[in-house]
């Protein structure tokens, strides 16, 4: 081996080891930013959804006999309130039963469920009497994450009948040996099944032979004549039948008369124990409801609205009136314009239940008591509504404690509509009316109190959101500062040939950030902070630090800036200020989508590229206005329009003949192999609008999905992710073959003018492409290439690469902006239930969650992959290098995340879900 050799394999051991430590430096780079950021998203679920349960109040009880000695419950799960209430075809009732109790027996109206819309946290609103919280989520609604009090916790006993999932949630939170439960194995509730209606002849079936058996049984005979005792039924076979065939299937409304005359016998069996002694309440309604695709868990009115009926001992008759209070078209549609409509809030039934047998209610129930369904004399009421009143200011009180407790005293904000001298006021008042029989005075008094001790108690329940909200704020601007130096120091050779030693970071700093922390965490100490709250206010100090550390980088570019022009300075700082204002805001508004488009189309006007390339200016404009149309239509599944996708489906074959053609006269020798493979993609096309077009109108019939169809579209979907991959790597033709490969997917999950999106956007992607190649000839950069024939390559020459301009900085918000655009244009996630499912019935019919969820992604994601392809596609046309890509990368994912993360707090400080506000004029 030769000296020279050495030499060289040494410098390239260098080489490889310094491209080894860039690496292992962005690695940790990139490593701790995902920590930095799993510990502010995870600061989401510890700042806004948090258990609001407190303990340690007294229980409170209505000092006056109660109208019934039992109370019996029955809970249709997944019953949707207008398939109950609406009459079918031949104007008959699906529920003879329920109907007639409503116009002659008891009172009815419709129940506000809450998100989330599962079994869990309906069943314990309904019998707890709150609003169970997303942070259950975690936990899978099956164990209780917090211990709660309950109706049938109160009750002397309760005989309960149903799925294992429900009734054993409540016996395990039960004291003593009070709470009888019956279930069915868990591996009946197979949506498979042959018959589920089998769920709830199982219930019914068991309560016959329980009241059979209780004749011949002296002990269970005498349990079953004491007072204040419950009996719940749980009817499962509606929410599977809803599941496994849609609610507007014949099995979902075939349950419902199933478990309409189910519930007739159960009425008259009761009846016929008790002799007829008219001492039974009865109430009849489900947890939630179900989407016409047949899921549940969002907020649409088909998941919320409920059916709420009761009848007998304590419950008003029917009231005839001649007007209602609703301005939606329910009571029209369901003939019941003159039975009194009476709506409540889910957790208003707890209450309610627990007065008509004279329980306690349960502790940390929020629900306020509907009196205008009881039929009972204006005392009760009164001191039904003061026991409520009560039961709820014993919260706050707790709840205001607490906090007073863990906060350091000088820092104590109490609530201010509520001071204790204004709550002694109001019970004091309340009493004394009672007392003078001023008793309507002394419920609307009373329901004040509830409302401001609500109001209460959310205030102390977010206490510390402000506090921690500034920490992750900071935090997160540290973390920006810092990969922005990291740029800079990288790309910009500041400190380089001005002072070459390195100036050691001064003592002071790491002193002071140390001395910063221990306050902080003494701090935290005091006031009896939870663990987590540790890391996000500590976190921000060591970010800090590294981005004081490099105070000498921050001095350079200061100085660098200083010599920019001011008004240009300023001019920038507005536009980027503007910029993401716009991205922020598309978050809640899509038109400003629109208004960001509409600005992008007027760009070139501003710059030198409209006197220069005029034809490229003029497409630019033409796709960024045709693009500003699609944020301002519709949400994606509200207006289904078959011929708009197959309009997509021949836009992009003509598209396609076209680059074909011109493809075909450019290159003398087309190579055959490429043609073929057009030409297949083509029929790919083809295929996916036959197959969309054919399901439609399958589905329409009622024949259901051919299989045919569904295994053409999964072959489709295979293939699509591999013939791009067969394709020449010359820019163009490879950009091209991709959009030809997602298009026939993305028409075989499209509903509407949906499908033309991609389309206007890959045009828009392209023309951006040869704009920013326009822009960098416009700078003095010799570009050799032209785009046509630049290719993509997986080794590209160090050497092209150049260093980082202004322009750069508008290309990465041209990308951010581009990939919300992606996003938000069709408004996939403006709300949840967009997730329209017909979308994928070209794949599966039957609901499989996970399934169906993939599909729906792979949707939303095609989109993207389309401009980070463009984006790659500019990257290689304007020479930059991988290194700044990745930091781009990194810097544009936060500055998404900061957005997203800047618009979700506002999201959640500032909008009201009207959930339980007046319900939506309609049904879908
Ligand atoms: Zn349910
Ligand atoms: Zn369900």
């Amino acid at each position: 081996m030769t000296f020279q050799d050495h030499n060289t394999s040494t410098g390239h051991l260098l080489i490889f080891l310094e491209d080894w430590l860039v690496t292992l430096d962005m690695l940790l780079f990139f490593i701790l930013g995902l920590f930095v950021h799993f510990v502010f998203f995870g600061s989401i679920f510890d700042i806004y959804f948090t258990s609001p349960l407190v303990h340690g109040m007294t229980p409170q009880f209505t000092p006056l006999p109660p109208p019934a000695k039992r109370l019996v419950l029955f809970v249709a799960d997944g019953l949707r309130a207008d398939t109950l209430y609406e009459l079918d075809e031949n104007g008959n009732s699906r529920a003879p039963f329920i109907r007639n109790i409503i116009m002659h027996e008891g009172s009815w109206g419709l129940s506000h469920t809450r998100v989330p819309t599962e079994s869990r946290p309906g069943h314990v609103a309904l019998i707890a009497g709150f609003y169970e919280d997303v942070s259950a989520v975690a936990k899978g609604w099956k164990e209780n994450p917090v211990e709660f009090d309950s109706l049938i916790n109160e009750s002397k006993y309760t005989w309960s009948w149903g799925s294992p999932d429900i009734l054993t949630m409540f016996a395990k939170g039960a004291y003593g040996d009070h709470v009888f439960t019956y279930t069915y194995d868990a591996d009946s509730e197979d949506f498979g099944a042959h018959d589920v209606t089998k769920l709830d002849t199982w219930v019914f079936d068991k309560v016959k032979e329980f009241f059979h058996a209780a004749r011949n049984n002296q002990s269970l005979f005498s349990k079953l004549n004491e007072e204040k005792i419950v009996f719940f039924l749980h009817l499962l076979g509606i929410d599977t039948n809803g599941h496994a065939h849609r609610p507007s299937s014949r099995e979902y409304k075939d349950n419902i008369k199933l478990v309409d005359a189910g519930m007739k016998e159960m009425v008259s069996i009761l009846e016929h124990f008790y002799g007829n002694d008219g001492k039974t309440a009865f109430i009849f309604t489900s947890d939630h409801g179900m989407t016409d695709w047949g899921s549940h868990g969002a907020g649409h009115p088909s998941e919320t609205l409920t059916p709420f009926v009761t009848w007998g001992a304590g419950i008003k008759y029917p009231q005839k009136v001649s007007a209602q209070k609703f301005d939606d078209a329910f009571l029209k549609e369901w003939r019941l314009e003159s039975w009194k409509r009476q709506d409540i809030h889910q957790a208003d039934i707890a209450p309610l239940m627990a007065s008509l047998i004279g329980v306690p209610f349960p502790l940390n129930s929020v629900g306020i008591l509907p009196v205008d369904y009881l039929n009972n004399t204006d005392l009760f009421k009164a001191e039904s509504m003061f026991t409520n009143a009560i039961q709820i200011l014993e919260q706050f009180k707790v709840k205001m404690t607490q906090k007073k407790e863990v906060t350091l005293p000088f820092l104590f904000i109490p609530f201010k509509l509520l001071p204790e001298s204004k709550q002694l006021n109001i019970v004091r008042k309340a009493r004394s009316y009672i007392k003078q029989r001023k008793y309507d005075e002394a419920v609307s008094l009373c329901k004040e109190l509830i409302h401001l001790a609500l109001k209460g108690l959310s205030y102390y329940h977010t206490y510390d959101r402000f506090f921690l909200a500034i920490n992750v704020v900071l935090g997160f601007l540290g973390w920006t500062s810092y990969a922005f130096l990291l740029i800079i120091k990288s790309h910009f050779n500041l400190t380089r040939g001005v002072n070459k030693e390195v100036k050691k970071p001064s003592h002071l700093l790491s002193c002071s950030c140390i001395a910063i922390g221990v306050f902080v965490a003494f701090f935290l100490l005091l006031q009896d902070c939870p663990w987590t709250y540790y890391i996000y206010c500590l976190l921000p100090v060591p970010i800090w630090y590294a981005v004081l550390r490099e105070f000498q980088v921050i001095q350079d570019f200061v100085t660098l800036l200083l010599t920019v022009p001011p008004s240009y300075f300023v001019g920038y700082l507005l536009v980027f200020i503007l910029g993401i204002e716009i991205l922020v805001l598309s978050f809640f508004y899509r038109y400003m989508l629109t208004a960001g488009l509409l600005a992008f189309a007027g760009w070139p006007f501003i710059t030198q590229l409209w006197t220069r390339a005029k034809s490229i200016s003029l497409s630019w404009i033409f796709f960024s206005l045709l693009l500003a149309a699609f944020p301002l239509m519709p949400v994606v599944g509200r207006k289904p329009d078959i011929f708009l996708v197959m309009g997509a489906g021949l836009l992009v074959l003509l598209l396609s003949l076209c680059v074909l053609t011109s493809l075909i006269k450019r290159k003398d020798s087309f190579i055959n192999e490429e043609l073929l493979l057009h030409l297949f993609q083509m029929l790919s096309v083809v295929l996916s609008m036959c197959v969309t077009y054919s399901t439609h109108s399958s589905l329409r019939k009622k024949q259901g999905l051919p299989l045919l169809n569904q295994i053409i579209s999964w072959l489709i979907l295979a293939f699509s992710l591999v013939l791009p991959l067969l394709s020449p790597t010359s820019l163009f033709e490879r950009l091209f073959s991709i959009l030809l490969s997602l298009m026939s997917t993305y028409i075989l999950l499209s509903t509407g003018y949906e499908a033309l999106f991609p389309l206007v956007l890959s045009c828009l992607m392209f023309v951006w492409i040869q704009v920013e190649q326009e822009t960098l000839q416009q700078r003095g950069i010799s570009c050799k290439q032209k785009v046509t024939s630049v290719r993509f390559t997986c080794s590209t020459d160090i050497t092209q690469f150049r260093q980082l301009y202004l322009d750069d900085v508008r290309r990465a918000f041209f990308l951010v902006f581009f990939l919300v655009t992606a996003f938000f244009g069709t408004g996939n996630i403006a709300s949840v239930n967009s997730f329209d499912l017909a979308s994928v019935y070209c794949f599966l019919t039957v609901f499989s969650p996970f399934m169906m969820g993939a599909l729906m992604m792979w949707k939303i994601l095609i989109p993207f992959v389309l401009v980070m392809c463009a984006f790659e596609a500019v990257q290689l046309t304007t020479q930059l290098s991988s290194k700044s890509i990745s930091h781009y990368v990194i810097v544009m994912s936060m500055t998404i995340v900061l957005v997203f993360l800047n618009g979700l707090a506002h999201l959640l400080t500032t909008k009201k879900l009207r959930l339980c506000g007046k319900p939506k004029s309609h049904l879908i």
